[in-house]
Formats: C-alpha cells, sequence, structure tokens
C-alpha cells in the first residue's frame, strides 16, 4: 500500500462545509477545489491525474483506488455548480448550514453533498484491498453542458483499464435513475440588410425572419407533442422543442440587420436531433433564403451547434442497474427529466446509472439543500460498494 501520512481524517460534514466553501459557479475557475481535493487524496497515497481544459483555468480530476490494471466501478460527480445570481438566498450560498437536519448551500445537493461522502470514505477505501477498484472522476463545467468531462472520457476509452461501469450521483434521492433524454442546443444567426424602414423593400427583416424560423420551430415542437414517439416514463412523454433566448434590431425605424436566437431539442433516447435540425435547415434555404437573396445575397442564415449531450438508457436488467439497486436497497428504477455526464459515459461504452443523495427540485435554486438523511443512506451505498469490491 501507498505511504499514508498522518492525517487527521475529514469527515462527511465537514467535507461537504469545505467543498461548498469553494465558489465554482460555472463561469469562474474549479481548480482550488479540484487542488483541495488533489491534495486530500496524495494524503491517502492516492495519485490524481488531473486533465485540464485547454484554454481556462479547470480540470477534471480522475484517480484510481485499488488495482491499477483492471475495469473497476467509476463515482462520478461535477464540481461546478450553478450561479447564485438574483436568487433570495436566507443564508450565504458558500457557506454550508446544517439546519432542521438538513444541510443548506449552492450545491449541497448537486453535487458536492455526494463528492464529499465519497471523499471522506477515502482513507476507508485504501485501507480494504479492493478486488476491484474504484475509480473517481470530479469534472468541471457539466451545468453548461457536460463540457468539461468529454476530454477525459476520450481518456479514459483508449485504456485497457477503463471503468467498466459508472455510477454518477446526481441527486436521485438514492433512487436508481437509467435514463434520461438526450439535448442538443443550437444558435440561429440571421443576417439581414439594414435599411430604413420606409424602405423596407431594400432591406431584408433579420427579426422576421428569424421570427418565421422560431414559428416553425413551434410547428415541430407541436407535431412531437401530438404524434410522439412517445415514452410515459418521461415527463414529457415526448421529444421537446424549445427557443429560450432571442435577440435583434436595434430600433423600430431601421429594419434589422441581424438576429440571434437560441433553441434547444431533448429527445428520448434512441432519437436522434439531427433530422430535426435538418429539417429547420431545408425550411429555410427553401421558404426563407431565396427570398432574402433577391433583395442582398449577401445575406444568409447560420447554425451554431452549443451544446449536445446523448440521452442514457441503460436496460433495467443490465449488471450495472442491478448492482446500483442493491447497494441502495430500492425496488425499481427511475428515469429523470434532467441531462447528466451519464449520457456521454454510457456512450463511450461505461454502462452507466445514476443514483446520488437529494432531491433535483432543490438544485439550482435557492435555499439548496441535501437531507442528512440521504447522506447517510450514500455513506450505506458506498460502504456496501466497498464491501462487494473487497476481498474476503
Ligand atoms: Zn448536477
Amino acid at each position: 500500500m501507498a505511504q499514508v501520512k498522518a492525517t487527521k481524517a475529514i469527515g462527511k460534514l465537514e467535507m461537504a462545509t469545505r467543498g461548498v466553501a469553494f465558489d465554482t459557479t460555472s463561469r469562474t475557475s474549479s481548480l482550488a477545489l479540484i487542488e483541495f481535493i488533489r491534495d486530500y487524496l496524495d494524503d491517502y497515497g492516492v495519485k490524481s491525474e488531473l486533465v485540464r481544459d485547454p484554454t481556462m483555468p479547470k480540470a477534471n480530476l480522475y484517480a484510481t483506488i485499488g488495482a491499477q490494471d483492471r475495469g473497476g466501478i467509476l463515482l462520478s460527480g461535477h464540481t461546478d455548480v450553478v450561479p447564485v445570481d438574483d436568487q433570495d438566498w436566507h443564508s450565504d450560498p458558500f457557506a454550508l448550514v446544517e439546519k432542521d437536519d438538513r444541510l443548506y448551500g449552492r450545491g449541497s445537493a448537486d453535487m458536492k453533498g455526494f463528492i464529499a461522502t465519497v471523499l471522506s470514505l477515502v482513507p476507508v477505501l485504501v485501507q480494504r484491498k479492493l478486488r476491484e477498484p474504484i475509480h473517481l472522476s470530479f469534472s468541471y463545467d457539466e451545468e453548461i453542458g457536460c463540457v468539461g468531462v468529454r476530454t477525459l472520457i476520450a481518456e479514459l476509452v483508449k485504456r485497457p483499464n477503463k471503468p467498466r461501469l459508472a455510477i454518477v450521483g446526481e441527486p436521485t434521492e438514492m433512487q436508481v435513475g437509467v435514463g434520461h433524454k438526450g439535448k442538443r442546443s443550437v444558435r440561429c444567426h440571421v443576417h439581414g440588410h439594414e435599411a430604413h424602414s420606409s424602405l423596407i423593400h431594400l432591406g431584408v427583416n433579420a427579426v422576421e425572419a428569424a421570427a418565421e424560423l422560431v414559428a416553425f420551430l413551434k410547428s415541430m415542437a407541436r407535431r412531437k407533442r401530438i404524434e410522439g414517439p412517445f415514452d410515459d416514463s418521461y415527463d414529457p412523454p415526448y421529444s421537446s422543442i424549445h427557443t429560450g433566448l432571442i435577440h435583434g434590431g436595434t430600433a423600430l425605424n431601421i429594419v434589422p440587420r441581424d438576429c440571434q436566437f437560441d433553441f434547444e431539442i431533448r429527445v428520448l433516447p434512441g432519437e436522434d436531433p439531427g433530422p430535426l435540425i435538418d429539417e429547420l435547415r431545408h425550411f429555410a434555404a427553401t421558404n426563407i433564403l431565396p427570398e432574402m437573396h433577391a433583395v442582398d445575397p449577401a445575406t444568409g442564415i447560420d447554425f451554431e451547434q452549443l451544446t449536445d449531450a446523448a440521452g442514457l438508457d441503460t436496460p433495467v436488467d443490465h449488471e450495472a442497474t442491478q448492482l446500483a439497486a442493491a447497494l441502495s436497497g430500492s425496488n425499481g428504477t427511475i428515469k429523470v427529466a434532467f441531462g447528466t455526464e451519464g449520457g456521454l459515459f454510457s456512450e463511450a461504452g461505461i454502462p452507466t446509472v445514476i443514483c446520488g443523495p437529494g432531491s433535483i427540485d432543490q438544485a439550482h435554486k435557492p435555499d439548496e439543500f441535501v437531507a442528512l438523511e440521504q447522506i447517510a443512506r450514500c455513506e450505506t451505498f458506498l460502504r456496501r460498494l466497498v464491501d462487494r469490491l473487497s476481498e474476503r
């Protein structure tokens, strides 16, 4: 066993307190928290690998505890949190508060409570002889479209000891999540031609062209709602399309030159968002662009993919599902409404389930909390996992 320094163990609540105190809002650097975790693991002789962002001071942390030469189980969490801007908190979001058997703080449920519980068990993990390793993956920029973990996954798939299955500790109240929708988000730029608004025939109105595209998206969304395909284990039970942002024009008396809008498509697992986007492109090319080009051939419509996150659909009888069900003691499985990194792991050949403490109902909101009972259940889950993987 590696040399263990004489360190005072950090309990799960203190670990959660320390974790929440790092402001890891996705727009800021996550390195301080990552380096804290690296140093903590190092104190127990566990070496970490930092897979850094090429452009920002951010990194994924990956570490293996136990045998280095075989697959093992991956425990995965993201270190970033959503902003607290304009939210009405009753306490400092970055100072964990224990009250009424709950821990309040940004990220307490999503997902620092999980990460803290995992880390607090590292002293146990290094003492036990693990037949199969436990891998830890703590990523960045999950909240802005599962961005960070992709570089780590690209590395892992090349390795002979890539995890054989993964448990993502997103808040499911320790129920076993086996599915979620995939999501693709796209930005559309309409480049029109400016003119005085009394001379509209000399201009190309970018706002109006964008409005026609948004209306077409809405008609596709309606068709999905009415015609499906449907899967009743999701709410809503169909793929959804939504435009969330639009910006265009400068003044009422100017034919607007530019308009930009963002839309997203959330597809049922197995459904490809590509053909839906192709349908919009085709509509633009045949119904909108000819009229624009007749006035000015330099006008145009561009589409820019912002994010693309795969859906998750792990079979109920899969070993990953069965393992998580046994560890959590829960009967049955759930499908969740939110996206996770699990879709990406699964797509990369690492079968994944979602199971973590706390509820998504509290995530992203002011006064986010995780119940102490949830943290205790998470600890039980993890201790059972360690027992299973330990040599007898
Ligand atoms: Zn999350």
